[in-house]
Order: C-alpha cells, then structure tokens, then sequence
C-alpha cells in the first residue's frame, strides 16, 4: 500500500513540475511576443526627416559693436535654453554618420557647429553634456590652434566624450570658386590631417559658407565622403533630398530662443 502511495506521489510531483513548466514556458513566450512588439514599434517610429541645426559661435557679443559677429552667435544662456528645450521634449541628438542609413528615430535632431571654434569646447560642450547630448563640429584643419578656434588638445577631448568631428576643408575656401588640384586639396588636406592626428576618417563634410558646385560633389564623392552640408535652409529629408547637399536650419542671436521653438514646432506640427 505505501508503496503505491508513493508512486501516487512521485506521479503528482511529475505532473506538478509539468504544469509549472508549461506556465515557466508561458511566460517566456509573452516576454518574447513583448520584446517583438517594442522592436517592431520602434521600427514603426523610423522617419526619413531629421532637424539639422547651424551654430557658430556659443558666447556673448555686443551686437553694436560686432554686428556680424552677433549674428554668427548665439548666448550661452539662450543656447541652454534650447538645449532644456530639447530635453524636456524628448529629443534625441545624433551624428551625422547616424543620417547614412536614411532612416532616424522620431524625434531625433542633428546640432551642427561650424569652423571648430575655441567656445564649443569651452561653452557648448558643458552644456551639451549636462544634458546628455552630442553634437557635431566641422573643423578648419588649417585653422587648428589659431586665435578662436580650437587646438588639437581640445579637439581630442572633444573625441574622447564623444563629439563628433567633420571636415570644413583646410582653409575655408569658396568651393564653387577654386578647381582642379586646388580644390582636391582643400579635401584631400583635410582629410589627411584628421586621420593623422586624430585617427578619424570622417564621412561628413561642411561646405565653408555653404558654397559649392558639381565638381566639388564629385570630389567629396570620390574621396568617400557619404553626407554633406549646405546653408540651404530647411529641414533634412533623407529620402528626397542629395545626400551630398543636405539644408539646415540656421540659429543664432536672431532666431534666439523662440526662433529655435517655433521652428522646432512648426516641424513636428507638420509630422
Ligand atoms: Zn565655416
């Protein structure tokens, strides 16, 4: 008799184990159903417009004073403002390298500074980082360490926390006016200095002041740069427009603060 009572045990506690196995199984599959679903989700959110932001300068200027000087600037405080903005919005910040797949996740925003100026290490890059952000900085690679523009140390801890760095040629040219050799080594030059010094091979190029023409697309083209920037003013889409002559959206004293909201706005009103 006991032994057929132990038998009657062993067989609940097999059966018991199953059950608790199957529903073990259960919940794994609803995890897994779970984790498809978000990834399908965010895959839905993918959009080929994108914001791409123009500063220069990140500091205070007299407008009086310097009135163009003013107008390739925008107000550390202004400039904080916008960058809480975007935090409070649910922005993310993204590289232009991030753009060559043509495809970004809803919400995103490229902050692109020109000429590798001394103040984005010193003002933007604080203030960036205290919101968790990054940015991209086209650099003059003939300019490094000149008065106002950023040396080759502060371009490096630049690198080392993550900012990324693009090319703005050697000497800030009229691109649409220079040609053959001349124009090849205002890339070429460029490019060799940045990998030399800072074992980067960037893929994004800015045009100085926006300036450009076929000859000098077709030499970006063929020294493996994938996105280029103009001045053109707008936002990015990455499923229409040339990669190589991509618009921004310009933002300085003018804008300020309320420029750069109502833009923004007006953007994810139209999505
Ligand atoms: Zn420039």
């Amino acid at each position: 008799m006991k032994k057929y009572l132990l038998i009657l045990l062993a067989f609940c506690l097999v059966l018991f184990s199953a059950c608790g196995g199957e529903k073990t199984n259960n919940v794994k599959t609803e995890i897994s159903t779970v984790q498809k679903n978000t990834e399908v989700a965010v895959s839905k959110d993918l959009v080929t417009k994108v914001p791409i932001i123009m500063y220069h300068y990140v500091r205070d200027v007299d407008e009086k004073k310097d009135g163009l000087g003013w107008r390739l600037s925008i107000n550390p405080r202004d400039f904080e403002k916008q960058m809480k903005y975007l935090k409070d919005n649910g922005y993310t910040t993204l590289h232009l390298s991030d753009l060559i797949a043509g495809k970004v996740p809803k919400k995103s925003i490229v902050l692109s500074f020109d000429d590798g100026l001394e103040d984005f290490y010193t003002t933007a890059l604080p203030i960036l980082q205290k919101y968790g952000f990054t940015a991209s900085d086209a650099v003059i690679t003939g300019m490094v360490g000149a008065h106002e523009h950023m040396t080759k140390e502060q371009i490096k801890a630049c690198i080392e926390v993550g900012i990324e760095i693009t090319s703005h040629t050697k000497s800030h040219l009229d691109m649409s006016k220079i040609s053959g050799a001349e124009l090849l080594a205002q890339v070429v030059d460029a490019r060799d200095f940045l990998k030399n010094n800072f074992d980067i091979e960037p893929m994004a190029f800015v045009y100085p002041s926006g300036k450009y023409n076929d000859a000098a697309i077709k030499i970006l083209q063929q020294n493996g740069y994938k996105i280029a920037l103009t001045t053109h003013e707008g936002e990015a889409d990455l499923s229409k427009d040339n990669m190589l002559t991509l618009p921004r959206l310009r933002i300085d004293n003018r804008e300020g603060f309320i420029g750069f909201k109502n833009v923004l706005e007006k953007i994810s009103a139209e999505k």
